[in-house]
């Protein structure tokens, strides 16, 4: 009997995830990517003969990863080297008499030491308490709601059980961020500081749900530095699909799913080649399916999405980032560095309005570091990505040149007024949201998805099975969410969906999945 043919539409690490667990299962898989390598948002850009991660940059929740590869049959740690980090970040602030700095350590009491001497002993046992309840959060959706293929409120009280409901209860569901967040700091820059983990899901603190906190308790569990690059994460990816059989395919745009008798039933190329398979795992943003891009029978059920998405709640963020090599002096990098903004309220107001803020805020990721000080002062040229978040286009409107120059102006600034002070040895990189839109098709720039505002938002995302038979979604627009490991996560559910529908008698039934990768 024929082996079940599976086509996934794009290599990002939400495709190559299914494509690796789907291969590795015996399927018969074509991956077909539009840009010329893989990895998506995984992405590199080459300055002064230098490669610079121009995407991800922070790496957490390794477990994926190891429960990924351990079950395409591989070992994570023989294909890339992880060291964790002590430093989560540094920190600094302008408004007081002098720079304000702040290095929050992953380990627990050595932060609250931190803590207390930037903020007083107050904010310290803030602290404390804050990373029990992100803790709690935590665990309180990592199974039943983060690793499970079923997205609704009901789906998670139902999986919670008896005993999971008062957990749920304790972790205040309907609460905001940034007001929780003043129940555990009085000094407004560590609210700012721990408010900024909304940013992650591509949200506004003001509007996100205090759920997010978990983001803090995902950090202090792992940061890890990626040997290599940031994209050495998705070429292991894309090599153990391959191992497995997979077969990738670059510069192959896909520009209509079809369907046959009520069932997605392949793929039509851009140049009108067509090719055909008994399932369709899409790993581009839903938004593009939901506006037609992909074609009617795709879009099809998805209309409602696309209404609340753009309209009602807008779209995620998106960023403005330069990829620079640059001689730096003045404050010291360590990898993960942020350079705050005066007046977050009004960053956040300008981008809810579809402005790009007068003062940004500034993360700088310097490669060449690590989390050491005595590496921090470093003579050579350094490799530099700076970002600031960024208004997605909305139906409404889009950036001009001169807004993004002025407002790469105030971002360079803003690193001088934090004492940071950098000379470019080579003609900077420059990502603009329409960049980003033209890189992702139906995004119009955003890059998280849709964005988690509102209690509800999270539960609304997309789970692996669209409402045409045969189709399925995978990818950080979809659950459970953006960000490195949740886009594999979502791979891992898609692979897992399609191994249950395709089932047949000369395919053995795959065992259920128990809160993780496995499809064994
Ligand atoms: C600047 C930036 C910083 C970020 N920082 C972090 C971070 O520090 N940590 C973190 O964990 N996450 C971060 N993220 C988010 C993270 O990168 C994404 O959530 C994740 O990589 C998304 O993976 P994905 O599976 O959704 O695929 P994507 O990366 O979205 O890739 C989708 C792929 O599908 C392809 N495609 C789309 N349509 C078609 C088509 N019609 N035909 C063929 N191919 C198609 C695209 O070309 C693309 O390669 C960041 C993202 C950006 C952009």
């Amino acid at each position: 009997m024929k082996t079940p043919s599976v086509i996934v539409v794009g290599a990002g690490i939400g495709g190559l995830a299914s494509a690796a667990l789907l291969s590795a299962r015996g399927f018969d898989v074509r991956v077909f990517e539009r840009a010329p390598a893989a990895g998506g948002k995984l992405r590199s850009h080459d300055v002064a003969g230098r490669a610079i991660d121009a995407g991800p940059t922070v790496f957490t929740m390794r477990w994926v990863f190891d429960s990924l590869f351990a079950d395409a049959g591989a070992r994570l740690d023989d294909l890339l080297t992880l060291t964790p980090v002590r430093t989560l970040a540094r920190h600094a602030w302008t408004g007081g008499p002098a720079v304000a700095r702040l290095d929050l350590a992953a380990d627990l009491d050595a932060a609250v030491d931190a803590i207390g001497r930037f903020a007083g002993a107050a904010d310290a046992r803030g602290y404390r308490e804050f990373c029990a309840r992100a803790g709690a959060i935590h665990d309180a959706l990592d199974k039943p709601f983060m690793r499970a293929g079923r997205t609704g409120v009901a789906g998670l009280l139902w999986r919670g059980g008896a005993r999971g409901l008062p957990g749920l209860a304790r972790i205040s569901p309907f609460a905001t961020l940034w007001p929780e967040l003043a129940r555990h700091f009085r000094d407004p820059r560590l609210r700012q500081l721990f408010g900024r983990y909304a940013t992650y899901c591509g949200s506004s603190p003001w509007l996100a749900p205090a759920t997010l906190m978990l983001v803090a308790h995902v950090e202090r569990t792992g940061v890890w530095l990626v040997d290599g690059g940031m994209q050495r994460i998705a070429e292991a990816v894309a090599s153990l699909a391959t191992r497995a059989g997979a077969r990738l395919r670059f510069g192959a745009h896909v520009e209509a799913i079809l369907e046959r008798d009520g069932r997605a039933c392949g793929v039509r190329l851009a140049g009108g080649e067509v090719a055909h398979a008994d399932a369709v795992v899409f790993n581009g943003d839903v938004q593009a399916l939901a506006t037609g891009l992909l074609g009617e029978p795709a879009r099809r059920g998805l209309a409602a999405h696309a209404r609340r998405w753009d309209v009602a709640s807008g779209r995620s963020l998106s960023a403005l980032t330069w990829s620079v090599v640059a001689q730096t002096s003045g404050m010291p990098l360590l990898r993960h560095n942020v350079l705050f903004s005066q007046d977050y309220a009004a960053e956040f107001a300008a981008l809810a309005a579809g402005r790009l803020p007068d003062d940004p805020t500034v993360y700088v990721c310097a490669q060449d570091r690590g989390d050491d000080d005595a590496q921090a002062t470093a003579q050579e040229p350094q490799r530099l990505l700076c970002l600031v978040n960024a208004p997605a286009a909305t139906q409404r409107r889009s950036l001009t040149s001169q807004e993004i120059d002025a407002c790469e102006k105030q971002a360079f600034r803003r690193m001088a007024l934090c004492g940071l002070h950098l000379e470019p040895v080579a003609t900077m990189r420059r990502t603009t949201p329409s960049d980003f839109a033209t890189l992702f098709p139906g995004t119009g720039g955003a890059l998280y998805g849709p964005p988690s505002h509102g209690w509800r938002a999270s539960f609304q995302r997309m789970g692996a099975r669209h409402s045409l038979p045969g189709l399925y979604l995978a990818g950080g627009s979809t659950h459970p969410g953006p960000g490195v490991p949740m886009a594999a996560l979502s791979g891992g559910l898609a692979a897992q969906a399609v191994s249950e529908d395709l089932v047949s008698t000369s395919f053995p039934r795959p065992m259920a999945m128990h809160g993780g990768m496995s499809m064994r």
